[in-house]
C-alpha cells in the first residue's frame, strides 16, 4: 500500500499529531475485504487488521493526526470543533490511483474533544459501518468503512456501553468547516490551504482563469449531486451541520441518519433535532445555506485572486438550485423509466410521491412495484390505497404515466431494466440496523455480516439471504427506533 500523507505536511496549526489511545481486548466485528482490496492493503494473517483498528498497532508509514475544524451547528456558529475522537491515520493512493483517507474513529481524547470522552460505542459504530456500505453500494458518494472492532473498554452514554472503533475510508475528510476554522484561527493560512485542496481534490480547476472560483463551482456541483442522490433514495442525514459536509460531496459522519420507509417529506429521524431543521424535505435548502456560509469563507481570497468577489461568489451559489434540480430530474427519470429530457417527468413523479404520502406507502417498495411488469405491480399499489377516492387518483396517475411511457419510445424491457437499476430492493431500514446491533451487543456479529452482504447488491433480489423484515416498513403500531445524537 502506498502512503501519501499530504495533510500531515500542511501548516502545523491545522492539526495535532498524536498516536491512538487503544481499546482493551479488541474483538473483530466485521471486515470489508473488497475495500481492503481496493486500497491494496494486504494483511499477512487474516485478523491482522484487528490490533490496527483497536489503535494498538500503528503501521509503518502512517502519521496519525487530529484535524482542526469549526462549523455552524443547527444554524449557529459553534466555534472550534475538530476530530474529537478520531484520527487521520494516513492518506494512501488506492488501486485506481485515487487519494484516500484512513480515519480511525473512537481512539481517545484529542485537543478537540471538548466535553467528549474520545470514544465511540458499538451501536453507533455499526450504524456508521452499515450506512457507508449501503450508500456506496447504491452508487452514492460516501465514506465507507474498512472494518470495526468491539472491546471491553466501558463507555458511558445513557447507560454503560462497549467502546468500539471503525476505520473510515473517504476521498477526503476536509469539511466545509475547515475553512471556517482557518478564517477564525489562522486566517493567513487560507490561500495555501485552498491551493492545496485544489491540488489534491480538484486538479481540473488548476487551469481555469480563476482556479478558486472553479473550485467553488465544483464543490457546489458535487454537493448538489450528492443531495439529489439522498433525496431520490430517501436518505436523511440528520445532522447537516457545516462540519459534517465534505468538500468532495462524500457523505460523512453517520449519526442519527435514516432511510425513509413510508414517504413523509417532513420526516425527521433524529430525535435530538427538536425544531426539525434537518427533516428530509429541508436537505436541499440546508445544503444551500451551508454552501452560502462556506462561500463567504472564500471572500478573503480576493487578496490573492481579484476575480473572487462577493458578486462572483454569489453567482456561483446561484448555480446550486438549478444543478440540484437537474440531477434530481435526471435521477427521477431513471426511477420512472422515462427519458431524461421528457416533459412532465418531475410533475408526474411529484404526483406519485403525493400518492405515497397520503396512503402511507413505502418509498423503496413502491418505486420497485412501479417497474414490476407494470400491470401486476400497479394493481398491487392500487390495492394499497386507503380509499376509493385515492384509488381513483391512482388511476389518474397511471393514465398519465401510460401516456409518458408511450411518448418515451422505450420498450418495456428497456424501461424495466432502467428502473430496476435505479430503484433498490434493499435499503438500510432502521429496524434492520437495530436487529444487527442488538445481536452484536450480545456478541453475535452474524447479522451484521448478513446485512452487509444483502446491502452489497441492493438492486438484486436475494431470496436465499432476505428475511421478511428486510423488505417491509416498520408497522405503524410498532414503537419507532429512537435515534439521537448520542453516539
Ligand atoms: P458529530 O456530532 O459527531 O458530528 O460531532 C461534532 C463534534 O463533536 C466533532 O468535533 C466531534 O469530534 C466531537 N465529538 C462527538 N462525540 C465525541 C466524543 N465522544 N468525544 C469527543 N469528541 C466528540
Ligand atoms: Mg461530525
Amino acid at each position: 500500500m502506498k502512503t501519501d500523507n499530504r495533510y500531515a505536511r500542511l501548516d502545523s496549526r491545522l492539526f495535532h499529531k498524536q498516536p491512538p489511545e487503544p481499546l482493551s481486548n479488541p474483538i473483530a466485528g466485521h471486515f470489508n475485504a473488497a475495500l481492503a482490496e481496493q486500497l491494496d492493503w494486504q494483511f499477512t494473517d487474516a485478523n491482522d487488521w484487528v490490533p490496527i483498528l483497536a489503535g494498538q498497532v500503528v503501521p509503518e508509514g502512517f502519521d496519525p493526526l487530529a484535524m482542526a475544524y469549526a462549523g455552524h451547528q443547527f444554524g449557529q456558529w459553534a466555534g472550534q470543533l475538530g476530530d474529537g475522537r478520531g484520527l487521520l491515520l494516513a492518506q494512501i493512493i488506492d488501486k485506481n490511483g485515487q487519494l484516500q483517507d484512513l480515519h480511525l474513529k473512537g481512539v481517545g481524547l484529542t485537543p478537540y474533544s471538548r466535553m467528549g470522552d474520545g470514544r465511540a460505542v458499538l451501536r453507533s459504530v455499526i450504524r456508521e459501518y452499515l450506512a457507508g456500505h449501503a450508500l456506496t453500494a447504491l452508487g452514492i458518494a460516501s465514506s465507507n468503512t474498512l472494518g470495526f472492532v468491539s472491546s471491553s473498554t466501558p463507555v458511558q452514554r445513557e447507560k454503560l456501553e462497549r467502546g468500539a472503533c471503525l476505520l473510515r475510508v473517504a476521498d477526503s475528510h476536509v469539511r466545509l468547516g475547515h475553512f471556517e476554522w482557518i478564517n477564525k484561527f489562522a486566517p493567513d493560512a487560507l490561500p495555501d490551504f485552498t491551493t492545496a485542496m485544489i491540488e489534491s481534490y480538484f486538479t481540473e480547476c488548476q487551469s481555469a482563469e480563476s482556479p478558486i472560483l472553479a473550485f467553488a463551482q465544483a464543490v457546489i456541483a458535487k454537493t448538489a449531486k450528492t443531495i439529489a442522490d439522498w433525496q431520490l433514495v430517501g436518505f436523511a442525514h440528520g445532522v447537516m451541520n457545516t462540519d459534517n459536509l465534505s468538500i468532495t460531496g462524500s457523505t460523512l459522519d453517520f449519526g442519527p441518519y435514516g432511510f425513509m420507509e413510508r414517504f413523509e417529506p417532513t420526516w425527521i429521524n433524529n430525535h435530538s433535532d427538536h425544531s426539525g431543521r434537518y427533516v428530509y424535505q429541508n436537505q436541499p435548502s440546508i445544503a444551500h445555506w451551508n454552501l452560502w456560509v462556506w462561500l463567504g469563507q472564500l471572500l478573503p481570497l480576493n487578496t490573492v485572486d481579484p476575480l473572487v468577489t462577493k458578486e462572483s461568489l454569489s453567482a456561483v451559489l446561484s448555480t446550486f438550485e438549478p444543478e440540484f434540480l437537474h440531477q434530481y430530474t435526471l435521477g427521477m427519470s431513471k426511477k420512472m423509466g422515462l427519458n431524461e429530457d421528457q416533459k412532465g417527468v418531475l410533475e408526474l413523479s411529484s404526483d406519485f410521491l403525493r400518492i405515497l404520502e397520503r396512503n402511507r406507502l413505502d418509498l423503496t417498495n413502491s418505486f420497485r412495484l412501479l417497474s414490476d411488469d407494470s400491470e401486476q405491480g400497479w394493481r398491487l399499489l392500487r390495492l394499497e390505497c386507503i380509499s376509493i377516492e385515492e384509488m381513483e387518483k391512482f388511476d389518474t396517475f397511471t393514465a398519465q404515466y401510460q401516456t409518458l411511457i408511450s411518448e418515451s419510445g422505450l420498450s418495456d424491457t428497456q424501461r424495466k431494466s432502467m428502473m430496476d437499476d435505479a430503484n433498490p430492493i434493499y435499503v438500510l431500514r432502521n429496524h434492520i440496523a437495530q436487529t444487527a446491533i442488538e445481536r452484536a451487543e450480545a456478541g453475535d456479529f452474524s447479522e451484521v455480516a448478513r446485512v452487509f452482504d444483502l446491502l452489497a447488491t441492493p438492486f438484486t433480489r436475494q431470496i436465499e439471504r432476505e428475511t421478511p423484515a428486510d423488505i417491509a416498513p416498520m408497522s405503524d403500531d410498532h414503537p419507532p427506533v429512537s435515534v439521537s445524537c448520542s453516539s
